[in-house]
């Protein structure tokens, strides 16, 4: 990643003397199958501008433009980005020391907090897997239903916010239990961002686990189910270490 992406705009001192900047997660997972991506569209991963949605329990979002990472949504810790199983994502930092003032807890214990009693689980009362969440909402539960939506509009907004910083986007790849499984999401987000030119095929998005374009036939933008490998990319270069 660039500098004005790993960056934060906190005292530079403390980048220099804490190590404190965005390093992102799921490398290999993004990695994999931005190229992937490239191979069922015919090009080069260099010349392509790519979104990568790493959707599970712990998700993250990339651009990856040219083939390297531009930036991605997870940051100093996985805490940071969008809404996860039990992780919250972003938030005003703020509410860290308010909470803690409120609860009479430290600031660390907030952020346990943060990191395992929030998201899906905390912000519905009722679970972390996104199953759950989605019979819940069937059968009416409002909370569950909200969740759901949360979620979905944080998805669409770091889209939006990495097509922009990229002055582009040729591709949108979703991956993770959540991307390769769960319909609806990726219905809700796709039709969420058809202003960028991405024109939804609902009978290829009816599928689940396997590699397949989501999107019609001349759709400015391309997007896609791709399984995941990070064991196969991990082995990969293991071995090219181990030469
Ligand atoms: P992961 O951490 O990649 O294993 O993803 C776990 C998440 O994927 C959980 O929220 C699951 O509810 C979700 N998931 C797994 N299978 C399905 C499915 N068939 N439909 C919807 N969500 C699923």
């Amino acid at each position: 990643m660039p500098e004005k992406s790993y960056l934060y705009a906190i005292p530079y001192e403390y980048y220099e003397d804490y190590k404190i900047r965005r390093y992102g997660f799921h490398g290999t997972s993004h990695g994999f199958i931005s190229k992937q991506a490239a191979k069922m569209m015919g090009k080069a991963v260099e010349d392509l501008k790519i979104v990568t949605c790493h959707l599970g329990n712990g998700s993250s979002i990339a651009a990856v433009d040219g083939g390297k990472s531009l930036d991605t949504s997870m940051g100093f810790t996985p805490l940071e980005g969008v809404i996860m199983g039990t992780r919250s994502g972003d938030l005003d930092p703020a509410i860290v020391s308010f909470l803690g003032e409120q609860l009479n807890i430290s600031a660390a214990e907030v952020v346990n907090i943060l990191n395992k009693k929030s998201g899906l689980k905390g912000a519905s009362q009722l679970s972390s897997d996104f199953r759950d969440l989605s019979e819940a909402a069937e059968k009416g539960n409002k909370r569950a239903a909200v969740t759901i939506e949360m979620m979905v509009h944080r998805i669409i907004k770091y889209v939006g916010a990495y097509a922009a910083a990229m002055n582009g986007i040729d591709a949108i790849v979703f991956a993770g239990g959540i991307g390769e499984n769960a319909i609806i999401v990726r219905e809700k987000v796709l039709k969420g961002l058809s202003f960028l030119g991405v024109d939804f095929d609902e009978a290829a998005n009816n599928c689940r686990g396997k590699a397949v374009k989501i999107t019609k036939d001349g759709s400015k933008v391309t997007a896609f189910v791709i399984p995941t490998n990070e064991e196969l990319v991990i082995a990969r270069d293991t071995m090219e270490l181990a030469k």
